[in-house]
């Protein structure tokens, strides 16, 4: 944070500078007295402290942090991390619980959790509880939620992480450097994660094919319009148009960023948006993001979009599974998402 804020004087009646000065204070959580350091706004002109929602919500949060350490409890990044390993959706991962339907996405937004909540979702780090939580709910849950509780179940009683492995591949893929592959930016993680967050938040029915799509065309436009990819991310030649090259590893890595999630919805499941405001893009990139918004609201169906994919050189003259480049991508793809708005008037 930094250390002012434009804001608001009642006191002086004008818009001020605000300092913001950090001290030690109590509150109390749940009628126990909590200690910790909160931020206030003063104002320079009369030094009266200025109420401001945006640093209200964040000491709010760190005296949450500060309960949580005094109780052992989980912490909305760990229930995140939790719940992905399991590769559950927030409903789902409620249902196993035992929980109301909307708890869980409760507590990953930083509700503190009841003291029996807490107990029940570290008992779900272990095996045994695991399975007893299993039996008490299966019929909460539906057929593929469960297999994928007995796989978590399974490999931790193996001792093995799933998710280590899909974290090494891509973080190795940091390392490599700008190339007509990545769209000459080294792989982004922090800008891949937000990239999705945002399409989902623009986009209908996102389902993971469709996701993917939005993806392709949001970073090879930036290329040709700028240069520079959007996130760094490859993409590779499917049955079905193109795709994230290493996609799985990649849905893995979202999930247990917390950047979206998926529910299940119809024959499949849709990408919904997780994280929280400030995004990392500038304005233009945000504009661009817009811009493929509309055009892949364009199409009812993954499929229709995977449909008008297939009209593209770059897809038909490669081979599956090869790397589509955008050096020799770019600008086909550009034109060919100006051609759909154009058709039906979004411009
Ligand atoms: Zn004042």
């Amino acid at each position: 944070m930094s250390d002012h804020i434009e804001t608001f004087c009642p006191e002086c009646d004008e818009e001020v500078r605000a300092i913001l000065i950090n001290r030690p204070t109590t509150v109390a959580v749940r009628g126990e007295e909590v200690g910790y350091t909160e931020t206030v706004a003063v104002c320079p002109n009369c030094q009266s402290v200025i109420g401001d929602a945006r640093i209200e919500g964040e000491n709010l949060s760190r005296a949450y942090d500060e309960y949580r350490k005094r109780h052992q409890m989980l912490s909305p990044a760990q229930i995140t991390e939790l719940r992905s390993s399991y590769g559950l959706s927030l409903r789902d991962f409620s249902r196993f619980l035992g929980f109301g339907e909307q708890t869980i996405y409760r507590y990953e937004r930083g509700d503190l959790p009841d003291l029996p909540h807490n107990t029940t979702m570290l008992s779900a780090t272990k095996p045994e509880g695991a399975r007893l939580l299993l039996s008490q709910n299966r019929a909460r849950l539906g057929k593929r939620a469960q297999s994928r509780v007995e796989a978590r179940i399974k490999s931790m009683e193996e001792g093995s992480s799933t998710e280590a492995p899909a974290r090494l591949v891509l973080e190795k893929r940091e390392s490599i450097a700008p190339c007509a592959a990545n769209g000459y930016r080294a792989l982004d993680l922090e800008r891949a994660s937000a990239l999705m967050t945002e399409l989902s938040r623009r986009c209908s029915k996102l389902y993971w094919t469709k996701l993917q799509k939005a993806a392709f065309y949001a970073d090879m436009v930036s290329y040709e319009r700028t240069g520079q990819s959007l996130t760094g991310l490859s993409y590779a030649h499917a049955t079905y148009g193109p795709v994230i090259d290493q996609g799985d590893e990649m849905r893995l890595i979202l999930s247990q960023r917390g950047a979206i999630d998926f529910v299940e919805e119809g024959w499949g499941e849709v990408a919904i948006p997780l994280a929280e405001g400030h995004s990392r893009f500038s304005d233009e990139e945000l504009a661009l993001i817009d811009e493929v918004s509309a055009f892949v609201n364009t199409f009812n169906s993954a499929s229709e979009l995977s449909g008008y994919s297939h009209g593209l050189g770059c897809w038909e003259n490669s081979a599956d599974g090869q790397i589509i480049e955008y050096t020799s991508s770019g600008s086909e793809v550009d034109a060919s998402m100006a051609r759909r708005l154009e058709a039906v008037g979004a411009r």
